[in-house]
């Protein structure tokens, strides 16, 4: 069972913490220790158990799902939990998740309370074979939808036509659902990094930034690619070609050991060399799975070694206020001696 492992995995960081329970409350992080899918849950990890509190919708669902002991609760969570801590006089929590409420709630149990930081995120940072194969799946079917619903692109479809087309191609294909809303952006519109589709038709000459991704098994993916509307002037195929060899350099730099912030250094230089340092607004990429963004941050300042197993994102762009933009993301996984991209969509600019 992958459970074990991980619980021990927890155990161990607790121990380092001087913790003697932990309470998992973000639904993630519940997942991950004990299996559980349900949308109300909270864990509490000691040495010696492992217990799932859960609300009655979710007592059939628990039972099949959970590597844990089941509390049916019939009121709030906390209020179960915390008749249960009085038996611990140091306990850990998600300071970065709970909310004051829960807080508060949970607090009524006298013990020493334990910030756990980023304890489990980092914990989830390598992916098992399980969880690379899940991925790996996810982002060929996100692929997969991306090609469908292009073969149902025609001018004068609206932003919000072409998102819904995409997210029913990744549904029909076994998705539970996107991975977070799909961007679809075009011409001037390219240029905001994460723009909302809307009702703007997309016709005439301009860039189309399309990123993408699904849940499969729980398991995110995660794309950018690019079209253009019409012949395409030289100036977007200058920031076109820019920000592609940008995404190459920090490809190429992905390996285990090597900082995350050596890899977004890589993309960084590329563009600064093309006159596009400020137009690069945001980091070259994030971790992925359980959730759509994990750690590691592949950013300026994130010095996270890289590990084999990782799975990352790597997410260049650059933006030009009043004329578009260009992001172009591939999902890849970390190996010893470089990475894996999984993403299979050719990242050439569509001409449509
Ligand atoms: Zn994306
Ligand atoms: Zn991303």
């Amino acid at each position: 069972m992958p459970f074990n492992e991980r619980i021990e995995g927890l155990r161990a960081a607790l121990a380092k913490l001087g913790a003697e329970a932990a309470v998992i409350t973000s639904l993630p992080n519940v997942r991950y220790f004990c299996g559980f899918t349900g949308s109300n849950g909270a864990l509490l990890v000691s040495g010696q158990s492992v217990t799932l509190f859960t609300d009655p919708r979710y007592t059939i669902q628990a039972g099949l799902e959970a590597a844990a002991q089941v509390v049916v609760a019939k009121g709030p969570l906390e209020t179960a939990v915390e008749k249960k801590l009085g038996v611990y006089r140091r306990i850990a929590f998600e300071n970065g998740r709970i909310s004051f409420r829960s807080m508060v709630a949970l607090q009524k149990a006298k013990g020493e309370w334990l910030a756990l930081d980023d304890t489990c995120e980092k914990l989830r940072m390598v992916k098992s074979g399980a969880e690379q194969a899940a991925i790996r799946a996810s982002v060929e079917l996100n692929s997969a939808a991306l090609e469908e619903a292009m073969r149902q692109f025609q001018v004068g479809m609206t932003e919000t036509d072409l998102a819904a087309e995409i997210e029913y191609r990744m549904r029909r294909a076994g998705a539970e659902k996107a991975a977070f809303a799909t961007i679809v952006a075009f011409g001037k519109r390219s240029a905001l990094p994460h723009a909302h589709p809307g009702a703007a038709k997309i016709s005439g000459r301009g860039l189309l930034l399309i990123d993408m991704g699904a849940f499969l098994n729980g398991y995110a993916s995660d794309m950018t690619r690019m079209a253009h509307l019409g012949t395409v002037p030289a100036q977007t195929r200058k920031l076109f070609k820019a920000v592609h060899e940008a995404q190459l350099a920090a490809i190429d730099r992905v390996r285990a050991g090597v900082t995350t912030a050596s890899v977004d250094a890589a993309a960084r230089k590329v563009l600064e060399a093309h006159g596009y340092g400020k137009a690069f607004v945001h980091s070259t990429g994030h971790g992925l799975g359980l959730e759509i963004h994990e750690l590691p941050r592949i950013g300026k300042k994130d010095k996270t070694r890289l590990e084999a197993g990782m799975a990352i994102t790597i997410e260049p762009g650059a933006y030009l206020e009043g004329f578009g933009g260009v992001r172009i993301e591939d999902t890849v996984l970390v190996t010893t001696t470089g990475c894996e991209i999984l993403t299979p969509t050719s990242k050439s600019l569509m001409v449509l």
